[in-house]
C-alpha cells in the first residue's frame, strides 16, 4: 500500500503544528517545529499563505488524516461510515478515529507512534478480548480488554514505550494495568475529553462540497 516516506516533521511544519508522527522526539528540545516553525521549503519562511474558504477545509482535513495516519481511501471511508450514523458527523468521525486499535494501542503507551502502533498491530502482538486482532482499523467498543501476546512481552519496541508512561497521564476512557500490560476501553471518549484541537466541523464542509 502507497505510504508517505518523506520526512514526517515537514508535515507537521506545513500543517504548523505539531502531529506527534515521531515517537518520544515530538516531545524533546529536538521537535523540528520547535526549531523552524515555518513551512519547508525555500520559500517557507518569507512567503505566507493567505488561504481561502476551500484551502482552510482541505488543510484541516489534511492535518486530522495526517495525525491518525490515514490514507485518504481510508480516511474518506471513515467519513462516509460517520455521516451514515446519528448525530453529528464530525464528532462521530473523530470518535470513530480515536477508537481504532492502533490509536488506541498508542495511546494507552504500548507503542512510541501511531506508525509504530499500527505495525505491531499488524504483526499480531495484541489480543483484543483474548483474541488476535491485526486489523488497525479494528473499532474498540466499550470494555474491550486489549493485551500484549504473552510472546511479545519482552519486545524492547514495546517495552521501551512502556518505560515512558507517565502515571495519571492516562486518557480518562483508558484504564490501563501497567504490570498486566493489558488495558480496557473503558469507554468511547467524548469529543470534549479528546487532546485534540481539530477544527473537525471544516471535513464535513469540505467533503459536502
Ligand atoms: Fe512533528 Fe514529532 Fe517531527 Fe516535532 S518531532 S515536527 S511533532 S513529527
Amino acid at each position: 500500500m502507497a505510504r508517505y516516506t518523506g520526512s514526517v516533521c515537514k508535515i507537521c511544519r506545513r500543517e504548523g503544528e505539531k502531529l506527534l508522527l515521531k515517537g518520544s522526539r515530538c516531545l524533546t528540545a529536538k521537535c523540528a517545529i520547535e526549531k523552524k516553525a515555518y513551512p519547508p521549503g525555500q520559500h517557507g519562511k518569507t512567503r505566507r499563505q493567505k488561504l481561502s474558504e476551500y484551502g482552510m477545509q482541505l488543510r484541516e482535513k489534511q492535518k486530522i488524516r495526517r495525525y491518525y495516519g490515514l490514507l485518504e481511501s481510508q480516511f474518506r471511508e471513515t467519513f462516509e461510515k460517520a455521516s451514515r450514523r446519528k448525530g453529528i458527523t464530525s464528532e462521530i468521525l473523530l470518535k470513530m478515529l480515536e477508537s481504532r486499535l492502533d490509536n488506541v494501542v498508542y495511546r494507552m503507551g504500548f507503542a512510541p507512534s501511531r506508525v509504530t502502533a499500527r505495525q505491531l498491530v499488524r504483526h499480531r502482538h495484541f489480543l483484543v478480548n483474548d483474541k488476535i486482532i491485526d486489523v488497525p482499523s479494528y473499532q474498540m467498543k466499550p470494555g474491550d480488554v486489549i493485551q500484549v501476546k504473552e510472546k511479545s512481552r519482552k519486545m524492547a519496541l514495546i517495552h521501551d514505550a512502556m518505560q515512558k508512561i507517565k502515571e495519571g497521564r492516562q486518557m480518562p476512557w483508558l484504564q490501563l494495568d501497567k504490570a498486566g500490560m493489558r488495558g480496557t476501553f473503558l469507554e468511547v471518549p467524548n469529543r470534549a475529553d479528546m487532546p485534540v484541537t481539530f477544527n473537525e466541523h471544516l471535513v464535513v464542509e469540505l467533503y459536502s462540497k
